[in-house]
C-alpha cells in the first residue's frame, strides 16, 4: 500500500530541511524523486546522499517563484518522464519582522515563494497528472492556525496554502489527483536555526509548549509525505493535518 515504485515525485527546496526528508522518505518507498531548488551545489549533494543509500535521485535548478523556472522544468520532466505522480510543494521562506515594518517587496518575496510557487507548481503538473491520477503535498505551518506578530506575510502564506490546497482538491477530485497540505511544527531546520539565533529564549519556549518535549527533525516529516503520496490516502483530499509533537492541540 506505501510502495512508490514507479512513481516520479518533485519535491521543491528538497536539497535541505523538511524537503530533504520528505524526499528521503519518498525515495525509500521506491519514488524517483526530483530535488528542485535554486542552489545546485546543495541539490546535488542531496541527490548523492539518496544515491548513496541506494535510492534512485536527480536535481533540477528552479527558482519556483518564476513562471518561466516552472514551465521549463515540468517541460523538462515531461519531455524525459512523461509524468508526473507526486509534488510536494515545500520551497518556503520567511522574514520576521512586525507588520508595521514589513516592506511591500518584503510581503511579496513572502508571498511568491510559500503561496505563489504552489500555484505555479500545481497548475505545470496537473496536466501531467491527469491521466493517471496524482497526489499533490503543499506545505503549511502552524501559522496555517495560529498569529504571530512577525509572522503576518508568512501566516498568510501559510494560510492561503490551506484555502488553496482545499479549492484544488475539489476542483481536480474527478482526476483523481488528491491534494492536503501538511502543517509542521517547530522542526529543527537552517530556517529555524535563523529564527533561534534571532530571538532569545525561543529554544525553552518550543520545548516548553510542544507536549512531544522536542523538536521535531526533518525525518519526522517523512511518514507523513509517504502516507499522503501513496494509494493508502486515495480517499483523503483537501485536509490539513498537523504533524506537530502535538503543539496545535495542547
Ligand atoms: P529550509 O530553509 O531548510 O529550506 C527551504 C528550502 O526552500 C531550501 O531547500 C531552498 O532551496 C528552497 N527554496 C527557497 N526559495 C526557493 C525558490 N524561490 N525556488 C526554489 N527553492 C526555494 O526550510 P525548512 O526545511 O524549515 O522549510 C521547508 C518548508 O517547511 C517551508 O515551506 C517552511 O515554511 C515550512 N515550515 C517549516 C517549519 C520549521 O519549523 N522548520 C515549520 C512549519 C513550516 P535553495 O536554497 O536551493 O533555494
Amino acid at each position: 500500500m506505501f510502495d512508490l515504485t514507479g512513481k516520479l515525485a518533485v519535491v521543491t527546496g528538497g536539497n535541505g530541511g523538511i524537503g530533504f526528508g520528505m524526499a528521503r522518505g519518498l525515495a525509500e518507498a521506491g519514488a524517483r524523486v526530483v530535488i528542485v531548488g535554486r542552489n545546485s551545489g546543495k541539490s546535488a549533494a542531496a541527490v548523492t546522499a539518496l544515491e548513496t543509500g541506494g535510492c534512485d535521485a536527480e536535481a533540477v535548478d528552479a527558482d519556483v517563484t518564476r513562471e518561466g523556472d516552472v514551465a521549463a522544468l515540468f517541460d523538462s520532466l515531461r519531455e524525459r518522464h512523461g509524468r508526473v505522480d507526486i509534488l510536494v510543494n515545500n520551497a518556503g521562506t520567511t522574514i520576521r519582522k512586525m507588520p508595521e515594518s514589513l516592506a511591500l517587496d518584503e510581503w511579496k518575496q513572502v508571498m511568491d515563494v510559500n503561496l505563489t510557487s504552489a500555484f505555479l507548481c500545481c497548475r505545470a503538473a496537473q496536466p501531467l497528472m491527469k491521466e493517471r491520477g496524482g497526489k499533490i503535498i503543499n506545505i503549511g505551518s502552524m501559522m496555517s492556525i495560529f498569529g504571530a506578530p512577525y509572522a503576518s506575510a508568512y501566516g498568510a502564506s501559510k494560510g492561503g496554502i490551506v484555502q488553496y490546497t482545499r479549492a484544488i482538491a475539489t476542483a481536480w477530485a474527478p482526476y483523481n489527483i488528491q491534494a492536503n497540505a501538511v502543517l509542521p511544527g517547530w522542526i529543527d531546520t537552517e530556517l529555524t536555526q535563523g529564527a533561534r539565533a534571532q530571538v532569545p529564549g525561543l529554544n525553552e519556549r518550543v520545548l516548553a509548549r510542544t507536549p512531544a518535549g522536542r523538536w521535531g527533525v526533518p525525518k519526522d516529516m517523512a511518514g507523513i509525505a509517504v502516507f499522503l503520496a501513496s494509494e493508502a490516502s486515495d480517499f483523503v483530499t483537501g485536509t490539513a493535518i498537523p504533524v506537530d509533537g502535538g503543539y496545535s492541540v495542547a
